[in-house]
């Protein structure tokens, strides 16, 4: 079995915030790097001894996140995106996609650093289905052919891919503590709302990858789940925040006949909103 384990850091557990945690130059980023690679070897340990034979890690945090010095030497590593940028290079060479340090979408309860994309957007919907950074990986692999078989992340990321991804092995690291939306904040305030959360203690959370992992393949050879349903046209909604610099929310739509991933690659064309 042939993996692609998508990696982001705002869903690893000890990763607490945006503002000292997420981007380099940050007091604590290099911690943030180690933390998520840690998770990502428990994952891959646990992938190989469910019975994965190749594993290629993406690293998809916006600025790169993986620390490839402490990187599981039997995986491969992906960074850059290719042409389109989607489907991130993902083919229907590989057997499974998989997703370690994820967040919950934009304007998830009791998500933690949840966000789609940028702190900018509100929503992004295809054919009226909300969905975040997980939703439109999974999808994109569906169209291909690839099954998606496990996430981890915050619980509030947890629930959504069990929601979105029937069977799905998923593990929960931490717990955002905030109820509400946040829909009606710009991005300034937007940044601060999403930041409380309860950690699951770095080793224990590592520990509770790995055994998810091993589940996770095990149950993928022996069952069949993680292929989304999808039906064309496809019709991709993006709803934008106000900021600084654009006071009014705005939203972009665009359409694509047959493709769901030749409608994530179209661009956006903003227009305002009351
Ligand atoms: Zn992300």
């Amino acid at each position: 079995m042939k993996l692609y384990l998508m990696t982001d850091l705002e869903g690893v557990a000890g990763v607490l915030d945006f503002e000292e945690w997420t981007s380099p130059g940050n007091i604590h980023y290099h911690t943030a790097r180690e933390l998520l690679t840690h998770e990502v070897n428990a994952a891959i340990d646990g992938f190989f001894e469910g019975g994965a034979t190749e594993i290629i890690v993406c690293d998809g945090h916006g600025p790169g996140a993986i620390d490839v010095t402490l990187l599981d030497s039997r995986a491969d590593f992906l960074r850059g995106w290719g042409d389109g940028p989607w489907p991130l290079c993902l083919d229907n060479s590989f057997d499974g996609l998989a997703f370690v340090g994820q967040h919950a979408k934009a304007g998830t309860e009791y998500g933690h650093l949840c966000h789609t994309q940028s702190l900018h957007h509100i929503d992004l919907a295809i054919n009226g289905l909300s969905i975040g950074e997980f939703g439109q990986l999974a999808m994109c692999a569906s169209e291909l052919g690839v099954r998606t078989i496990f996430g981890s992340g915050d619980e509030a990321f947890a629930k959504e891919a069990e929601a979105l991804v029937p069977g799905i092995e998923t593990v929960a690291v931490k717990r955002g503590i905030r109820s509400g939306t946040g829909e009606d904040l710009n991005v300034e305030e937007y940044t601060r709302f999403i930041d409380p959360a309860i950690h699951i203690h770095p080793i224990r959370a590592r520990e509770r990858i790995r055994a998810g992992a091993v589940r996770a393949v095990q149950r993928a050879s022996a069952s069949d789940f993680g292929i989304i349903p999808l039906t064309p046209p496809f019709e991709r909604v993006t709803k934008f925040r106000p900021s600084e610099e654009q006071p009014k929310k705005t939203i972009s739509t665009v359409t694509h006949p047959t493709s769901l991933i030749a409608a994530m690659n179209l661009p956006d064309e903003p227009v305002g909103m009351e």
